[in-house]
């Protein structure tokens, strides 16, 4: 199953990737985990991601999409896997969609995660807290600062995605701002209808 994760930052779209993941023994292929990663071990995208990563602002499209590309070429990644964060743009889109024609693999299902703006700030909050109390260190984007930039980025770059989508007819919605549980229901009850 090939699908992609669609909502903005803090809307649960990590958690529910893990779950969906396991369940579907499919990889979960985070973008930014994979920039994070790419920013520790100071590589070359790394170094070109780390500015704009700070500041809550979008990395450029082909950087993005070159990750991506590789990424998806992965043994591991043969039947399936779940994109979180990816694509963030219209043109991140259609440049996926042109790999995945390539490749004859069609995508199956685009599951928005619907939630309420007002307290995504809330949930950002909490996760530096736990993050913290559990000795790990915060991202350096979880701060409500740049939380906000995030978010503008989102509103402007990343919400057209969803009409786009909506127009391939492969748009599915869930209620994001339910317990993380009724959540993961949710989201099982539509993916074990595409089966
Ligand atoms: P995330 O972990 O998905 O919230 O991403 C953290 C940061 O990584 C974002 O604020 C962007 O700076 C960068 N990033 C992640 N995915 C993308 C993407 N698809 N396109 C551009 N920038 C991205």
């Amino acid at each position: 199953m090939r699908m992609i994760l669609l909502g903005p930052p803090g809307a649960g779209k990590g958690t529910q990737s893990v779950r969906i993941a396991e369940h579907y023994k499919i990889p979960q292929l985070s973008t930014g985990d994979m920039l994070r990663a790419a920013v520790a071990a100071q590589t070359p995208v790394g170094m070109k991601a780390k500015e704009a990563m700070d500041a809550g602002a979008l990395v450029s499209d082909d950087i993005v999409v070159g990750i991506v590309a590789d990424r998806i070429d992965e043994p591991d990644a043969a039947n399936g896997f779940i994109l979180d964060g990816f694509p963030r743009t219209v043109a991140q889109a259609e440049a996926l969609g042109r790999m995945l024609e390539s490749k004859r693999q069609p995508l199956d299902i685009v599951l928005e995660f619907v939630v309420d703006e007002g307290i995504l700030l809330d949930r950002i909050a909490t996760r530096a807290r736990e993050t913290a109390e559990r000795g790990e260190p915060v991202r350096k984007d979880d701060n409500p600062e740049v939380f906000k930039t995030r978010l503008a980025a989102y509103k402007e770059q990343t919400a057209p995605l969803s009409q786009h989508y909506e127009a391939t007819g492969l748009l599915r919605q869930v209620d994001g701002m339910k317990p993380i549980d009724e959540v993961t229901q949710a989201v099982f009850g539509i993916l074990g209808k595409l089966a």
